[in-house]
Order: structure tokens, then C-alpha cells, then sequence
């Protein structure tokens, strides 16, 4: 559904899009054959500015779709409501070594012979209600089948889908599978031809987080009889569950860590479900300091992340000076935007993803006394925050007004920033800029979480609660450290109080005295992030993997 390949195309929302862009980026380096479908999004996501309280306003961007993509002329279209409606295709390659690329294609209904209201299906990336979302998906999944035959791919020999929203594909392969055997409609006998060809990854931990739309909608918009013939497939009852329809579809289905497989196993019993763990592409997410280093001591880490090993021979000295840029780039970027008047040389913490209340970004002010002492008696804290609430997140956007609001009092003995508008350029900056990037998540719900990949391949260790991937990531005090208890699952409403209580400490008596009174052991786990955990957590391993055990 959504697609993060440069950041001024706003075609994405969060990590999801971003995963998608880096294992996109990794199949071209490694010259896996491969195509990607997505929708347009010619409205994009929205551009976030803050009141002085804190409160999000939404603002629409616009963005010129001819500075980016290249539009093919073949057209091709789905039926929706009982209307044709046409759909072309735009296209963006993605450059691997010699002339290897992969095409991503953006799918567009923005076309004269739609009406006006088709015309808008393919403009907003989670805009709109259920209706509006269950035609961008008939688009997506349907129209994304059609396209790749219109384009002349006829001989795609697998499909991944990529969370929920592409599952109705299956529907279009089953109707392949009806055609090719010379009937009007598929029967239960083509389910099997289907499931051979897909894969299925779910990202979500939460059952309410999957995608499913009441069949009364369904049967007005989709209006297929068999979708009600075989109930079962689709599931469940009077709702059509996108997650069901990928795992029954699919001959492979995976989560996105160990700890999410485990999860998604409780969550769908008596699927067969396994886990590749996310990564994110090294040569996108390391900041230009960081890539001189790796250009000189590990040449060749571009197109095989996993050298990333050898980070153990460069010198801690010139890790320290690389990490000295991106830090002071990330301040003067702070200071500018906010005028918070931070110092370079004070312990800097980074936290930046999508504002929702499970990722409990307000964890750190459970105890603002605390954190001021703490600040006060070693050589100080500063914290710099960015990311987006979902449009119609009430609570996630009164999260943002709590930041402000602790902002406020902590005044001068924490400086705390929120940098407006998080995308991945400023994503990028904060991961490589940030001293100690913090994740404070309510477990089990972070699925995997990627932005503290991104910062250990900036040699930026993780202080994060053992959930999705630093449960894998976290070896304590060797590649960053780990707030709260290890291998359970918390319980609502008392989980708070002990995981601030873990922080402050770790904080206190760990993190900040390493900082700044032992320098060189601090480097010493920077170092480690990069070797251990830049060279493993990445989209390189990652499509391999998928490669190996989804793919063939
Ligand atoms: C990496 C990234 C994310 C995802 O980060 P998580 O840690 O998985 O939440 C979201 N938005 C942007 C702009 C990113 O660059």
C-alpha cells in the first residue's frame, strides 16, 4: 500500500513503506528479479506542523509526479461497485550494480474517463473510511495483477504480499487459474495453483490492526459470488479478513521477528507461520560520514551489507570523529528549526516514529524530578523527538501535546526539541545524529521496528525495551541495553511504572556514566552496533532469507 523510496516522494507513512523501499533496494543490489506494485498516493500523506501546544495540523502535499516517475502508456482496469474503472501506471526504477533494475510501479485512477470520485482513489495513503480504503484495495490487489500482465509480465512466478491490503491478488490468480482451465469462475480446486505461487507477511501484532471490511460492503463493491461461495477462504463470518485471505492463499507466511512469528502463531492458530526478521538497506540509512569510513576499511559493504563485520578494524578514533558530524549536523538542524539551543557536547537521546500510545514515547516523563536530578548530577541529557499521528489518532496526537507539555517544564535542565514533519531524511538524521537512540514500546505490540537499525549501522546503539527485533539486537552492555524485563509479555497498566523505572536506572547508572566519564567503552559498543548488528539487521540478509525459504 505504500512505498518509502526518496523522501520528497511522499508515498509512504512509516515503516511499512519504508521496509518495503529497502527490500526493493536490497533485491537490486543483489540483482534478484523482482518488480513492486503500489498506488500513487498523488495527495500524498499529509505534511505535519505543530502548534505552539503541540497539537498536529494536517496539511495536504502536493507533489509533482513528473519530477519522479516516468508514466507508461499501457492502461488497464477493475471493476468497482459495478464501474469500470481505468488505471494506468507510473514508473520508478531502482539502479543495481551494471544495468539491473527493479521497476516499481505506481498505480493511478486519476484518469478523464473516470468520474470525479474514482478519479480520487488513488490519492490518499490512509485517508478516507472503509469504503474508501476497500476500492484503493481493489485497485491495489486486482488492478496491480493487471497492470503486471499489461505490462507484459505474464511469467511472474511468485507474489509477495506485503501485509493485508494486496490480498485481494489472490482473487485475480484464482480467477487466472478459472480462466486458464476454460471456466467462468474459480473453484475450491484452484485454491492450491494459487497458494503455490504466494507468500504472505503479516506486520501487525494486534488483531485489530489487520484489515478486514464487512461482506454487506464487500458484495457492493467487489460483487463476486464466490467471495461468499467460499467464506471459509476469506473468513470469517460476515467479514472479509485480509490477514485470513493472505494465510489461506499463501503456501509461506511469515511475521517480521522471532518474538512477532511467535505472536502471529497465537494469533492465527493452525497456521504454519515463520519469521524473518526485518532489516534496512545500510547504504540508504548510513550518513555520509559513516559511508567514507566503510568505503576505505570494508570496500564492497555497498552491495554486501554483511562485510559490515569488519567495522571491528577501523579505529575507534575515527568512528568517535564521524559520529561527531552527524551529531553536530543533527543539532544545527534542531537548533535552527526549534531554537532549543542544544549543546553538542551533552548525551543526546533520539526517539522518532509514528505517534501512537502503545510506542509510549511519553515513557521517559513518568518522573520528571528524576529526570531533571539525573540530569543535573552528570554532565546533562538532551532529547530530540519527531514523528506523525495517524490523522484520525486522537489519543496518538495528545501524546504529541505531552511532549510539549514536559517540554515546557523541564525548560533548561532537559532541553527537549519536536522536529515537525518526521520523513526519512530527517529519519536519517536523527539515527546517525542521535548519541543513544531510545525505543520505549508497550511489548508485544512492536512488531519488529526498524529505526534502531538504521541508527546501529550509524554505529548509534539502542536503549530499548526487548520487544520485535532488539529482543535479537540487545546483547546487554556489548551492543546497547535493553529497559525492562527480558522474554515476557507485560501486562497493561503496571508494565509502565517497572519499564520507567528500568530506564531511569539504566540511564543513570549505565548509559550516562559510559558517556561521559569512560568515552572510549562507549565507542567500544558503537563499534560493536555497527559489527554485530549493522552487518546482520538489514534488508541484504533479510531478502536473502526471504530468497531462500519464501521465494523457492
Ligand atoms: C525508519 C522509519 C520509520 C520506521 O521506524 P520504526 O522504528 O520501525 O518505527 C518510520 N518513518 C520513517 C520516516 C522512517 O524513516
Amino acid at each position: 500500500m505504500e512505498i518509502g523510496l526518496i523522501t520528497d516522494m511522499p508515498t509512504y507513512s512509516g515503516g511499512l513503506g519504508v521496509l518495503a523501499g529497502d527490500t526493493i533496494r536490497a533485491a537490486a543490489d543483489l540483482k534478484v528479479p523482482m518488480v513492486a506494485v503500489t498506488l500513487l498516493h498523488r495527495k500524498g500523506y499529509f505534511y505535519q506542523r505543530l502548534d505552539s501546544t503541540g497539537w498536529q495540523i494536517e496539511e495536504p502535499v502536493d507533489w509533482a509526479v513528473n519530477d519522479f516517475l516516468v508514466e507508461l502508456p499501457q492502461r488497464t482496469s477493475v471493476t468497482i461497485e459495478g464501474r469500470t474503472v481505468f488505471l494506468r501506471a507510473w514508473k520508478y526504477d531502482i539502479a543495481g550494480p551494471g544495468d539491473f533494475f527493479v521497476p516499481v510501479y505506481f498505480l493511478d485512477s486519476d484518469l478523464p474517463d473516470n468520474s470525479e470520485w474514482d478519479r480520487t482513489l488513488t490519492h490518499y495513503l490512509y485517508g478516507g473510511d472503509l469504503h474508501y480504503r476497500l476500492c484503493q484495495e481493489v485497485i491495489l490487489g486486482i488492478g496491480g495483477v493487471r497492470i503486471l500482465r499489461a505490462l507484459g509480465h505474464q511469467a511472474i512466478e511468485r507474489y509477495h504480499m506485503n501485509e493485508g491490503h494486496s490480498s485481494l491478488l489472490a482473487l485475480e490468480l484464482l480467477d487466472e487459474e478459472a480462466a486458464r482451465a476454460g471456466r467462468q469462475t474459480p473453484v475450491r480446486e484452484d485454491i492450491e495453483a494459487v497458494r503455490q505461487k504466494c507468500v504472505f507477511t503479516t506486520h501487525t501484532p494486534v488483531a485489530a490492526g489487520h484489515d478486514q471490511f464487512p461482506m454487506s460492503l464487500v458484495n457492493q463493491i467487489v460483487g463476486r459470488r464466490e467471495v461468499e461461495e467460499m467464506r471459509d477462504v476469506f473468513c470469517c463470518g460476515d467479514l472479509l479478513n485480509m490477514t485470513y485471505l493472505g494465510l489461506n492463499l499463501s503456501h509461506y507466511v511469515n511475521g517480521v521477528a522471532k518474538k512477532h512469528g511467535e505472536i502471529a502463531r497465537h494469533l492465527f492458530a493452525g497456521y504454519n507461520i515463520d519469521a524473518i526478521t526485518n532489516g534496512i538497506h545500510a547504504a540508504t540509512w548510513a550518513a555520509e560520514p559513516f559511508s567514507q569510513i566503510y568505503d576505505h576499511y570494508i570496500p564492497g559493504w555497498r552491495l554486501d551489507n554483511f562485510s559490515l563485520r569488519y567495522a571491528m578494524s577501523v579505529p575507534k578514533q575515527e568512528i568517535w570523529l564521524a559520529h561527531a558530524q552527524t551529531k553536530k549536523s543533527l543539532i544545527q538542524l534542531v537548533n535552527q528549526e526549534t531554537n532549543a539551543g542544544m549543546d553538542v557536547d551533552i548525551l543526546t537521546l533520539g526517539f522518532a516514529r509514528r505517534s501512537a500510545t502503545y510506542k509510549r514515547a511519553d515513557l521517559l516523563f513518568a518522573d520528571m524530578e528524576r529526570l531533571k536530578a539525573m540530569a543535573g548530577k552528570s554532565g546533562g541529557l538532551q532529547i530530540v523527538f519527531a514523528g506523525k499521528a495517524h490523522p484520525q489518532d486522537t489519543a496518538g496526537k495528545e501524546l504529541i501535546k505531552r511532549i510539549f507539555s514536559a517540554k515546557g517544564l523541564l525548560g533548561d535542565s532537559v532541553k527537549i526539541a519536536y522536529l515537525e514533519n518526521y520523513n526519512m531524511e530527517m529519519g536519517k538524521m536523527m539515527t546517525a545524529g542521535a548519541d543513544v537512540w531510545l525505543n520505549t514500546p508497550q511489548p508485544p505490540m512492536e512488531a519488529s521496528g526498524t529505526s534502531g537499525m538504521k541508527a546501529a549501522v550509524n554505529g548509534v546503539p539502542s536503549l530499548s525495551v526487548l520487544d520485535g527485533w532488539w529482543i535479537e539486537g540487545c546483547i546487554e552492555g556489548v551492543t546497547g541495553w535493553a529497559i525492562g524485563p527480558a522474554g515476557e509479555t507485560a501486562v497493561a497498566g503496571d508494565g509502565h511504572e517497572r519499564d520507567a523505572e528500568s530506564l531511569y536506572e539504566k540511564l543513570e547508572q549505565v548509559v550516562m556514566p559510559l558517556f561521559y566519564r569512560d568515552r572510549s567503552g562507549f565507542i567500544d559498543v558503537m563499534r560493536l552496533a555497527i559489527a554485530l548488528n549493522g552487518s546482520f539487521f538489514n534488508t541484504h540478509r533479510m531478502l536473502q532469507q526471504y530468497v531462500l525459504k519464501a521465494y523457492f
